[in-house]
């Protein structure tokens, strides 16, 4: 869960800067993932909350020692620092992760990498969003993002998701009536693979028309991809960004596939886009740490990462088939869409139970989940809950889901 954190929630009494914050310090809130941390985390207590990859495939003592030794040949750019845009060679590494996806057309110089996602999320809201600026996003949401919009006090306008991702007919809805409103519509934010929370993936079929209404009206689509290599039968999607290099900017990350404390992740956005990224990036953090890229780069260099993502994808679908099993088992009068891929299941509560009201007697029964609220700005989200099959073994994954049983049957019965 710690991959999902915001500024943590205290409260700070009498706090003597009260009155001097900017109005983007205000706009900034806990995300309810981290105000759980500290519960769920708790050893008695199941987490179906967090997002957190398990690592356990990682060869952990052989990559330390080619490390070790990389740190002592290459010292000297190592413990250095890089350019703002990466380091070239990890900039040419990732070009053949995103091949798997389709994206063929590009070179390592349209590459900018980040510290992690989240770093890459910024840099766009930044340089493309001013205050009450509108951003369109599928409902339920990224938390990670909706934390950074907030921050930039932008508008997160909803485009309504189903079974088969992001609706067209809503995106496009969307950008007339804000345009009729008068809003500056800046981009479509969206998780088209094994969406976070929801857990689909948007149709091959829907793909090109979405990319059609952006064209159409001018709109930037963001497209985040943490997910797209963990398909449960090692299926990818073309990623958007190789269907169309003008009005797409692509994220992934190593932290889904690889291990998130190295906090890497890339970018690839049109030339313009990319140069005030690489600047926004100076600005904001310098250069993104060569260490990290560096250690990204000697496991890719020396291991079957291939493999490696394949191992992950065999684990994640024992873990999905577990919990869609145990939930058909214990909690039948809930739905869900079984998901193909990536870490989480939204289940739908039934009527007249309120996810984040039952939080606490959830805790109580030692079993955390996040509650759809924290997945939406608007209050949204009480009839759902998100799930995470990725950390938990089976067993802990069926033992949470009998408790989260006896505490939903309690509840239905009041
Ligand atoms: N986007 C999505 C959809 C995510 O789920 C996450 C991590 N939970 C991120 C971005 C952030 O990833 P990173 O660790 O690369 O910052």
């Amino acid at each position: 869960m710690a991959d999902e954190t915001q500024t943590p929630t205290t409260v700070i009494r009498n706090d003597p800067w009260y009155d001097s914050y900017a109005q983007r310090a205000d706009a900034m809130r806990a995300s309810e993932i981290r105000a759980l941390f500290a519960v769920a985390t708790r050893p008695d207590v199941v987490s179906l909350a967090g997002g957190m990859p398990y690592l356990d495939y990682l060869p952990f003592k052989e990559l330390s020692q080619l490390i070790a030794k990389m740190l002592v040949d290459k010292g000297d750019q190592a413990w250095q620092y890089g350019s703002a845009q990466g380091d070239p060679h990890l900039r040419e590494d990732v070009l053949q992760i995103m091949e798997l996806e389709g994206i063929k057309d590009i070179q390592a110089d349209d590459v900018v990498i980040t510290n992690g996602s989240q770093n890459g999320l910024d840099l766009i809201t930044r340089i493309m969003c001013d205050p009450g600026d509108v951003v369109l996003a599928e409902a339920p949401n990224y938390v990670g993002a909706l934390g950074v919009f907030q921050s930039f006090q932008v508008d997160v306008v909803n485009v309504e998701l189903d079974k088969d991702g992001l609706v067209p007919e809503s995106f496009e809805e969307a950008i007339i009536s804000q345009r009729k409103l008068g809003k500056k519509v800046k981009f479509l934010y969206t998780v088209p693979n094994f969406h976070n929370p929801a857990g689909v993936t948007m149709s091959v079929e829907r793909r090109p028309r979405v990319l059609e209404i952006a064209r159409k009206y001018h709109v930037l689509v963001v497209e985040d991809n943490p997910y797209g290599l963990l398909g449960f039968e090692g299926q990818t999607y073309p990623a958007l960004r190789s269907m169309d290099a003008e009005n797409v900017v692509y994220l992934s990350s190593f932290s889904k596939i690889i291990a998130p404390g190295m906090r890497i992740a890339w970018m690839v956005a049109p030339a313009g886009i990319r140069h005030k990224l690489i600047l926004a990036n100076e600005a904001s953090i310098l250069c993104p740490p060569n260490m990290s890229q560096m250690t990204i780069s000697t496991y890719l260099d020396n291991f079957d990462w291939r493999k490696q993502i394949n191992d992950y994808r065999g684990m994640y679908k024992e873990r999905c088939e577990t919990m869609d099993a145990a939930l058909r088992t214990y909690l039948p009068y809930c739905s869900w869409h079984k998901p193909k891929g990536g870490f989480y299941i939204w289940l739908k509560i039934p009527e007249g139970l309120d996810s984040k009201a039952m939080l606490p007697r959830a805790i109580t029964a030692k079993v955390a989940y996040v509650a759809g609220t924290g997945f939406y700005m608007d209050g949204q989200g009480s009839d759902h809950m998100r799930l995470s099959f990725c950390y938990p073994t089976p067993e802990q994954i069926l033992e949470g889901v009998r408790r989260l049983s006896t505490v939903m049957d309690a509840e239905r019965k009041t």
